[in-house]
């Protein structure tokens, strides 16, 4: 990644994973009754900070998977989406398990799970194999190989070339939040 390519790498990655229509959102208010539906066009879903927060609140999400959970649920959640002043019901449905997905997890503190699996006909699991950090007007990454290795690669410094860290199996998945002084902006995930 180029230095001092800000925050492009975002803009980047939502044109490479432009796709036909996945599913779809609809939000409703139940103030205004205004009731919205968008098709899902990317391959990448936007992760926020939850707007509320207590002490006690066990349905918070901390994880990649509790956050599909709730956000992939029929019953659509509460948070993420506002109309009148106030956080809104969103649904949202997917029609077709995508073979790659990305999460938007900057600011989120959600922890990265090393897979997930999701259920239309069939049931489709997708492994983590990358993790897109930022700090400092600069991007870094760790790729996942097929058999768990966790490569870093930062251009400045590597090049090229990557430098093996460890094994996803021995990796504390908490640690893979930070990369030295950067944390994570996106998670991608994909079958096979
Ligand atoms: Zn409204």
């Amino acid at each position: 990644m180029r230095q001092g390519a800000g925050t492009s790498v975002n803009e980047l990655c939502e044109e490479l994973l432009n796709t036909n229509p996945i599913g779809s959102i609809v939000t409703s208010c139940d103030t205004c009754n205004n009731i919205n539906r968008t098709s899902i066009d990317k391959l990448s879903f936007n992760c926020y900070r939850p707007t509320h927060q207590t002490n006690n609140d066990d349905s918070q999400a901390t994880s990649i998977k509790d956050w599909i959970v709730q956000n992939l649920s029929p019953e659509g959640t509460f948070q993420g989406v506002k109309c009148c002043r106030k956080d809104i019901q969103s649904i949202t449905t997917l029609t077709k398990i995508p073979r790659i997905l990305a999460f938007h997890v900057s600011n989120t503190d959600l922890l990265p799970d090393k897979n997930f699996t999701l259920q239309l006909k069939s049931k489709q699991k997708l492994n983590l194999r990358g993790l897109i950090y930022f700090g400092d007007f600069h991007f870094t990454s760790r790729f996942i190989s097929k058999n768990g290795d966790i490569w870093f690669n930062d251009r400045m410094t590597t090049g090229r070339e990557c430098r093996k860290e460890g094994n996803i199996e021995s990796t504390n998945l908490a640690d893979l939040l930070t990369c030295g002084t950067h944390t994570t902006t996106l998670l991608i995930y994909a079958c096979g």
